[in-house]
């Protein structure tokens, strides 16, 4: 076989290069002993081709405005990346025909098998306009900004000043945020419609009646099924709604206020009467202060941290131009991980860092499995990795555990996470609920009006503590500003499944940290190595979709609630 090039020589390569490394391990003839030495080609292969994928996009997300980067990223997915698609396709059924099996690797034949099923090269240049609206729809949203007191705010830092106990500052910036989001209703609008055209070819050319049917296999979901997830939603409605009500008319009460407003939820944060926490100023505070909350939570998970400080995997702070949101991605071929956030400098932005930093550990523990084809467990399970850490490091966010902030405010900020996080399950239901239905009803679900009202309806159901009076066009558009119902669909029950899991392995930690940290090093470990039950119990946990589970959870998260707030008061 050729030798594998060096990333850098790999960065530059045209298709035509690309392709014969390809070729080399299609002619290759597939026996029991050359197996090893043409897995671990193809492996670096695919790393070649995953880090110059997240390379490209990592640049245009660091700076929107970026051209050269943009383009850079555009000639990437259109000309090289569904070729490299097409072309690995090719090899997963050289493999899959040739009937053997390399160890470790059972599980990721099954979801090959899946995928190759749904292979279908017609589908490529679909995809590839799909993920193109994609990129529109962020460049919508990541352009919006406001004007507030003489300046221009992105909606980053305009949410952010939000967190203000000045009832009418809420608003006012409220009203500023959703106006100048609805004047993109209608460009949302036809995106959408975009959106479900594709998706309807997508799944048909696969031979599937319906877009969820075949989404559900391509996100090779095969340990549960759409039935399960509704069991869930069901769960939910009967044990989170009524806790969720409970939360918000004890934060009613916080706030000294009649009735709940929209502008009185801040990604559903409360504000107390305190002013917002300010946790650090510069983001070398901000990492070394987390870095030593990792250490005294696990030395282990501290040392993955320094090192990310010491190689420069870290971009945190918000600036404009900079894409919204955090995300950990990762460099294939030397295992690195990278997080990239838009922090304000408040206790919110900690529990992002910290829900990376779990991302990040993954990328860590997996880096020893012999193929990139065992790294990905499904979301179900990567959530997990990432909201357990949100969840552990809360006992160390006061200073005198070494944190950022007073007994008081670390008090306040841990009960906001638990609380956000109970509040996150109904919201959940609505978007998962919402696509359900979108899917089930295809030709409604691509009219924007019945989306509207569908969205309207669900908020009702599973959300009711909200009053929305006089703002029915920014209620019913909700499902707008939810990126994953755009760019990721179905992919959202994974953060409610993933919590309940994180949740189970705090309760093992309260017990035993170190033993329980140890479990959960060990299931990030597997990589998708094992089934999404088998990863769970690894960590301490169980996946389930059912009342009586949830229900134990949210009984003990109200018990914590309350906890919290004696000590508060
Ligand atoms: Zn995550």
């Amino acid at each position: 076989m050729m030798k594998t090039p060096s990333f850098e020589e790999f960065k530059i390569m045209d298709w035509d290069a690309m392709q014969a490394l390809f070729a080399d391990l299609l002619n290759e003839d597939l026996a029991e002993v050359n197996l090893t030495a043409w897995m671990t080609g193809w492996s670096d292969l695919r790393k070649l081709v995953d880090e110059r994928y997240s390379r490209l996009s990592l640049a245009t997300a660091l700076d929107t405005t970026d051209e050269e980067a943009e383009a850079a990223y555009l000639t990437f997915i259109e000309e090289i990346y569904p070729q490299a698609l097409a072309a690995d396709q090719k090899i997963k059924e050289k493999l899959l025909e040739s009937g053997l099996v390399p160890e470790g690797l059972e599980i990721v034949l099954e979801k090959m098998r899946t995928e190759v099923e749904l292979f279908r090269d017609e589908n490529l240049p679909l995809m590839t306009e799909e993920r193109k609206l994609g990129t529109q729809y962020s460049k919508i949203y990541g352009a919006q900004t406001i004007d507030w007191e003489g300046e221009e705010l992105t909606l980053t830092q305009a949410k952010s000043a939000m967190l203000t106990t000045d009832r009418d500052v809420r608003r006012d910036l409220w009203e500023r945020i959703t106006e100048r989001q609805l004047a993109d209703r209608e460009a949302t609008n036809d995106l959408w419609v975009e959106f479900m055209d594709i998706r309807s070819k997508l799944a048909a050319n696969a031979g599937f009646a319906d877009y969820r049917s075949f989404r559900w296999l391509q996100w090779t979901r095969l340990d549960y099924t759409p039935e399960d997830s509704k069991q869930f939603l069901k769960a939910i409605k009967e044990t989170a709604v009524p806790a969720a009500t409970r939360a918000y008319q004890r934060y009613t009460k916080r706030l000294g206020i009649d009735t709940l407003r929209p502008w009185d939820l801040r990604n559903n944060q409360t504000t107390f009467h305190l002013p917002a926490i300010q946790a650090f100023e510069s983001q070398d505070e901000f990492i070394a202060r987390v870095g030593g909350i990792l250490t005294k939570l696990d030395p282990v998970l501290g040392g993955y941290f320094d090192a990310m400080r010491e190689e420069e995997l870290l971009d945190l702070m918000n600036r404009k131009n900079k894409r919204p949101g955090g995300f950990c991605t990762s460099f294939a071929t030397t295992g690195q991980p990278f997080i990239f956030m838009n922090s304000v400098g408040q206790a919110s932005d900690l529990r992002v860092l910290f829900h990376e930093s779990g991302h990040a550990f993954h990328v860590f523990e997996r880096v020893n499995l012999p193929y990139h084809h065992q790294w990905r467990p499904g979301m179900e399970f990567a959530e997990v990795a990432s909201t357990a850490v949100e969840l552990l490091a809360a006992p160390y966010l006061a200073e005198a555990q070494g944190g950022f902030m007073s007994e008081e405010d670390a008090a306040i900020t841990q009960l906001l996470n638990v609380e956000e996080k109970l509040l996150f399950w109904p919201y959940m239901a609505v978007v998962v609920a919402f696509q359900h239905w979108v899917y089930e009803n295809h030709q409604l679900g691509s009219d924007p009006e019945s989306c509207d009202q569908k969205w309207a309806e669900l908020i009702d159901q599973y959300m009711p503590a909200i009053n929305w009076e006089g703002y029915q066009e920014v209620k019913k558009t909700g499902w707008h500003r939810k990126l994953h119902i755009h760019q990721a669909p179905f992919y959202y029950i994974e953060y409610g499944l993933a919590s309940l899991g994180a949740f189970q392995i705090m309760v093992k930690a309260k017990e035993n940290q170190a033993g329980a940290l140890r479990d959960y090093r060990k299931a990030l470990a597997l990589g998708g190595t094992v089934s999404l039950p088998g990863l769970y119990r690894t960590a301490g946990a169980e996946l389930a979709f059912d009342v009586s589970t949830l229900g134990e959870v949210v009984a003990m998260i109200e018990k914590d609630l309350a906890a919290l707030e004696r000590v508060i008061a």
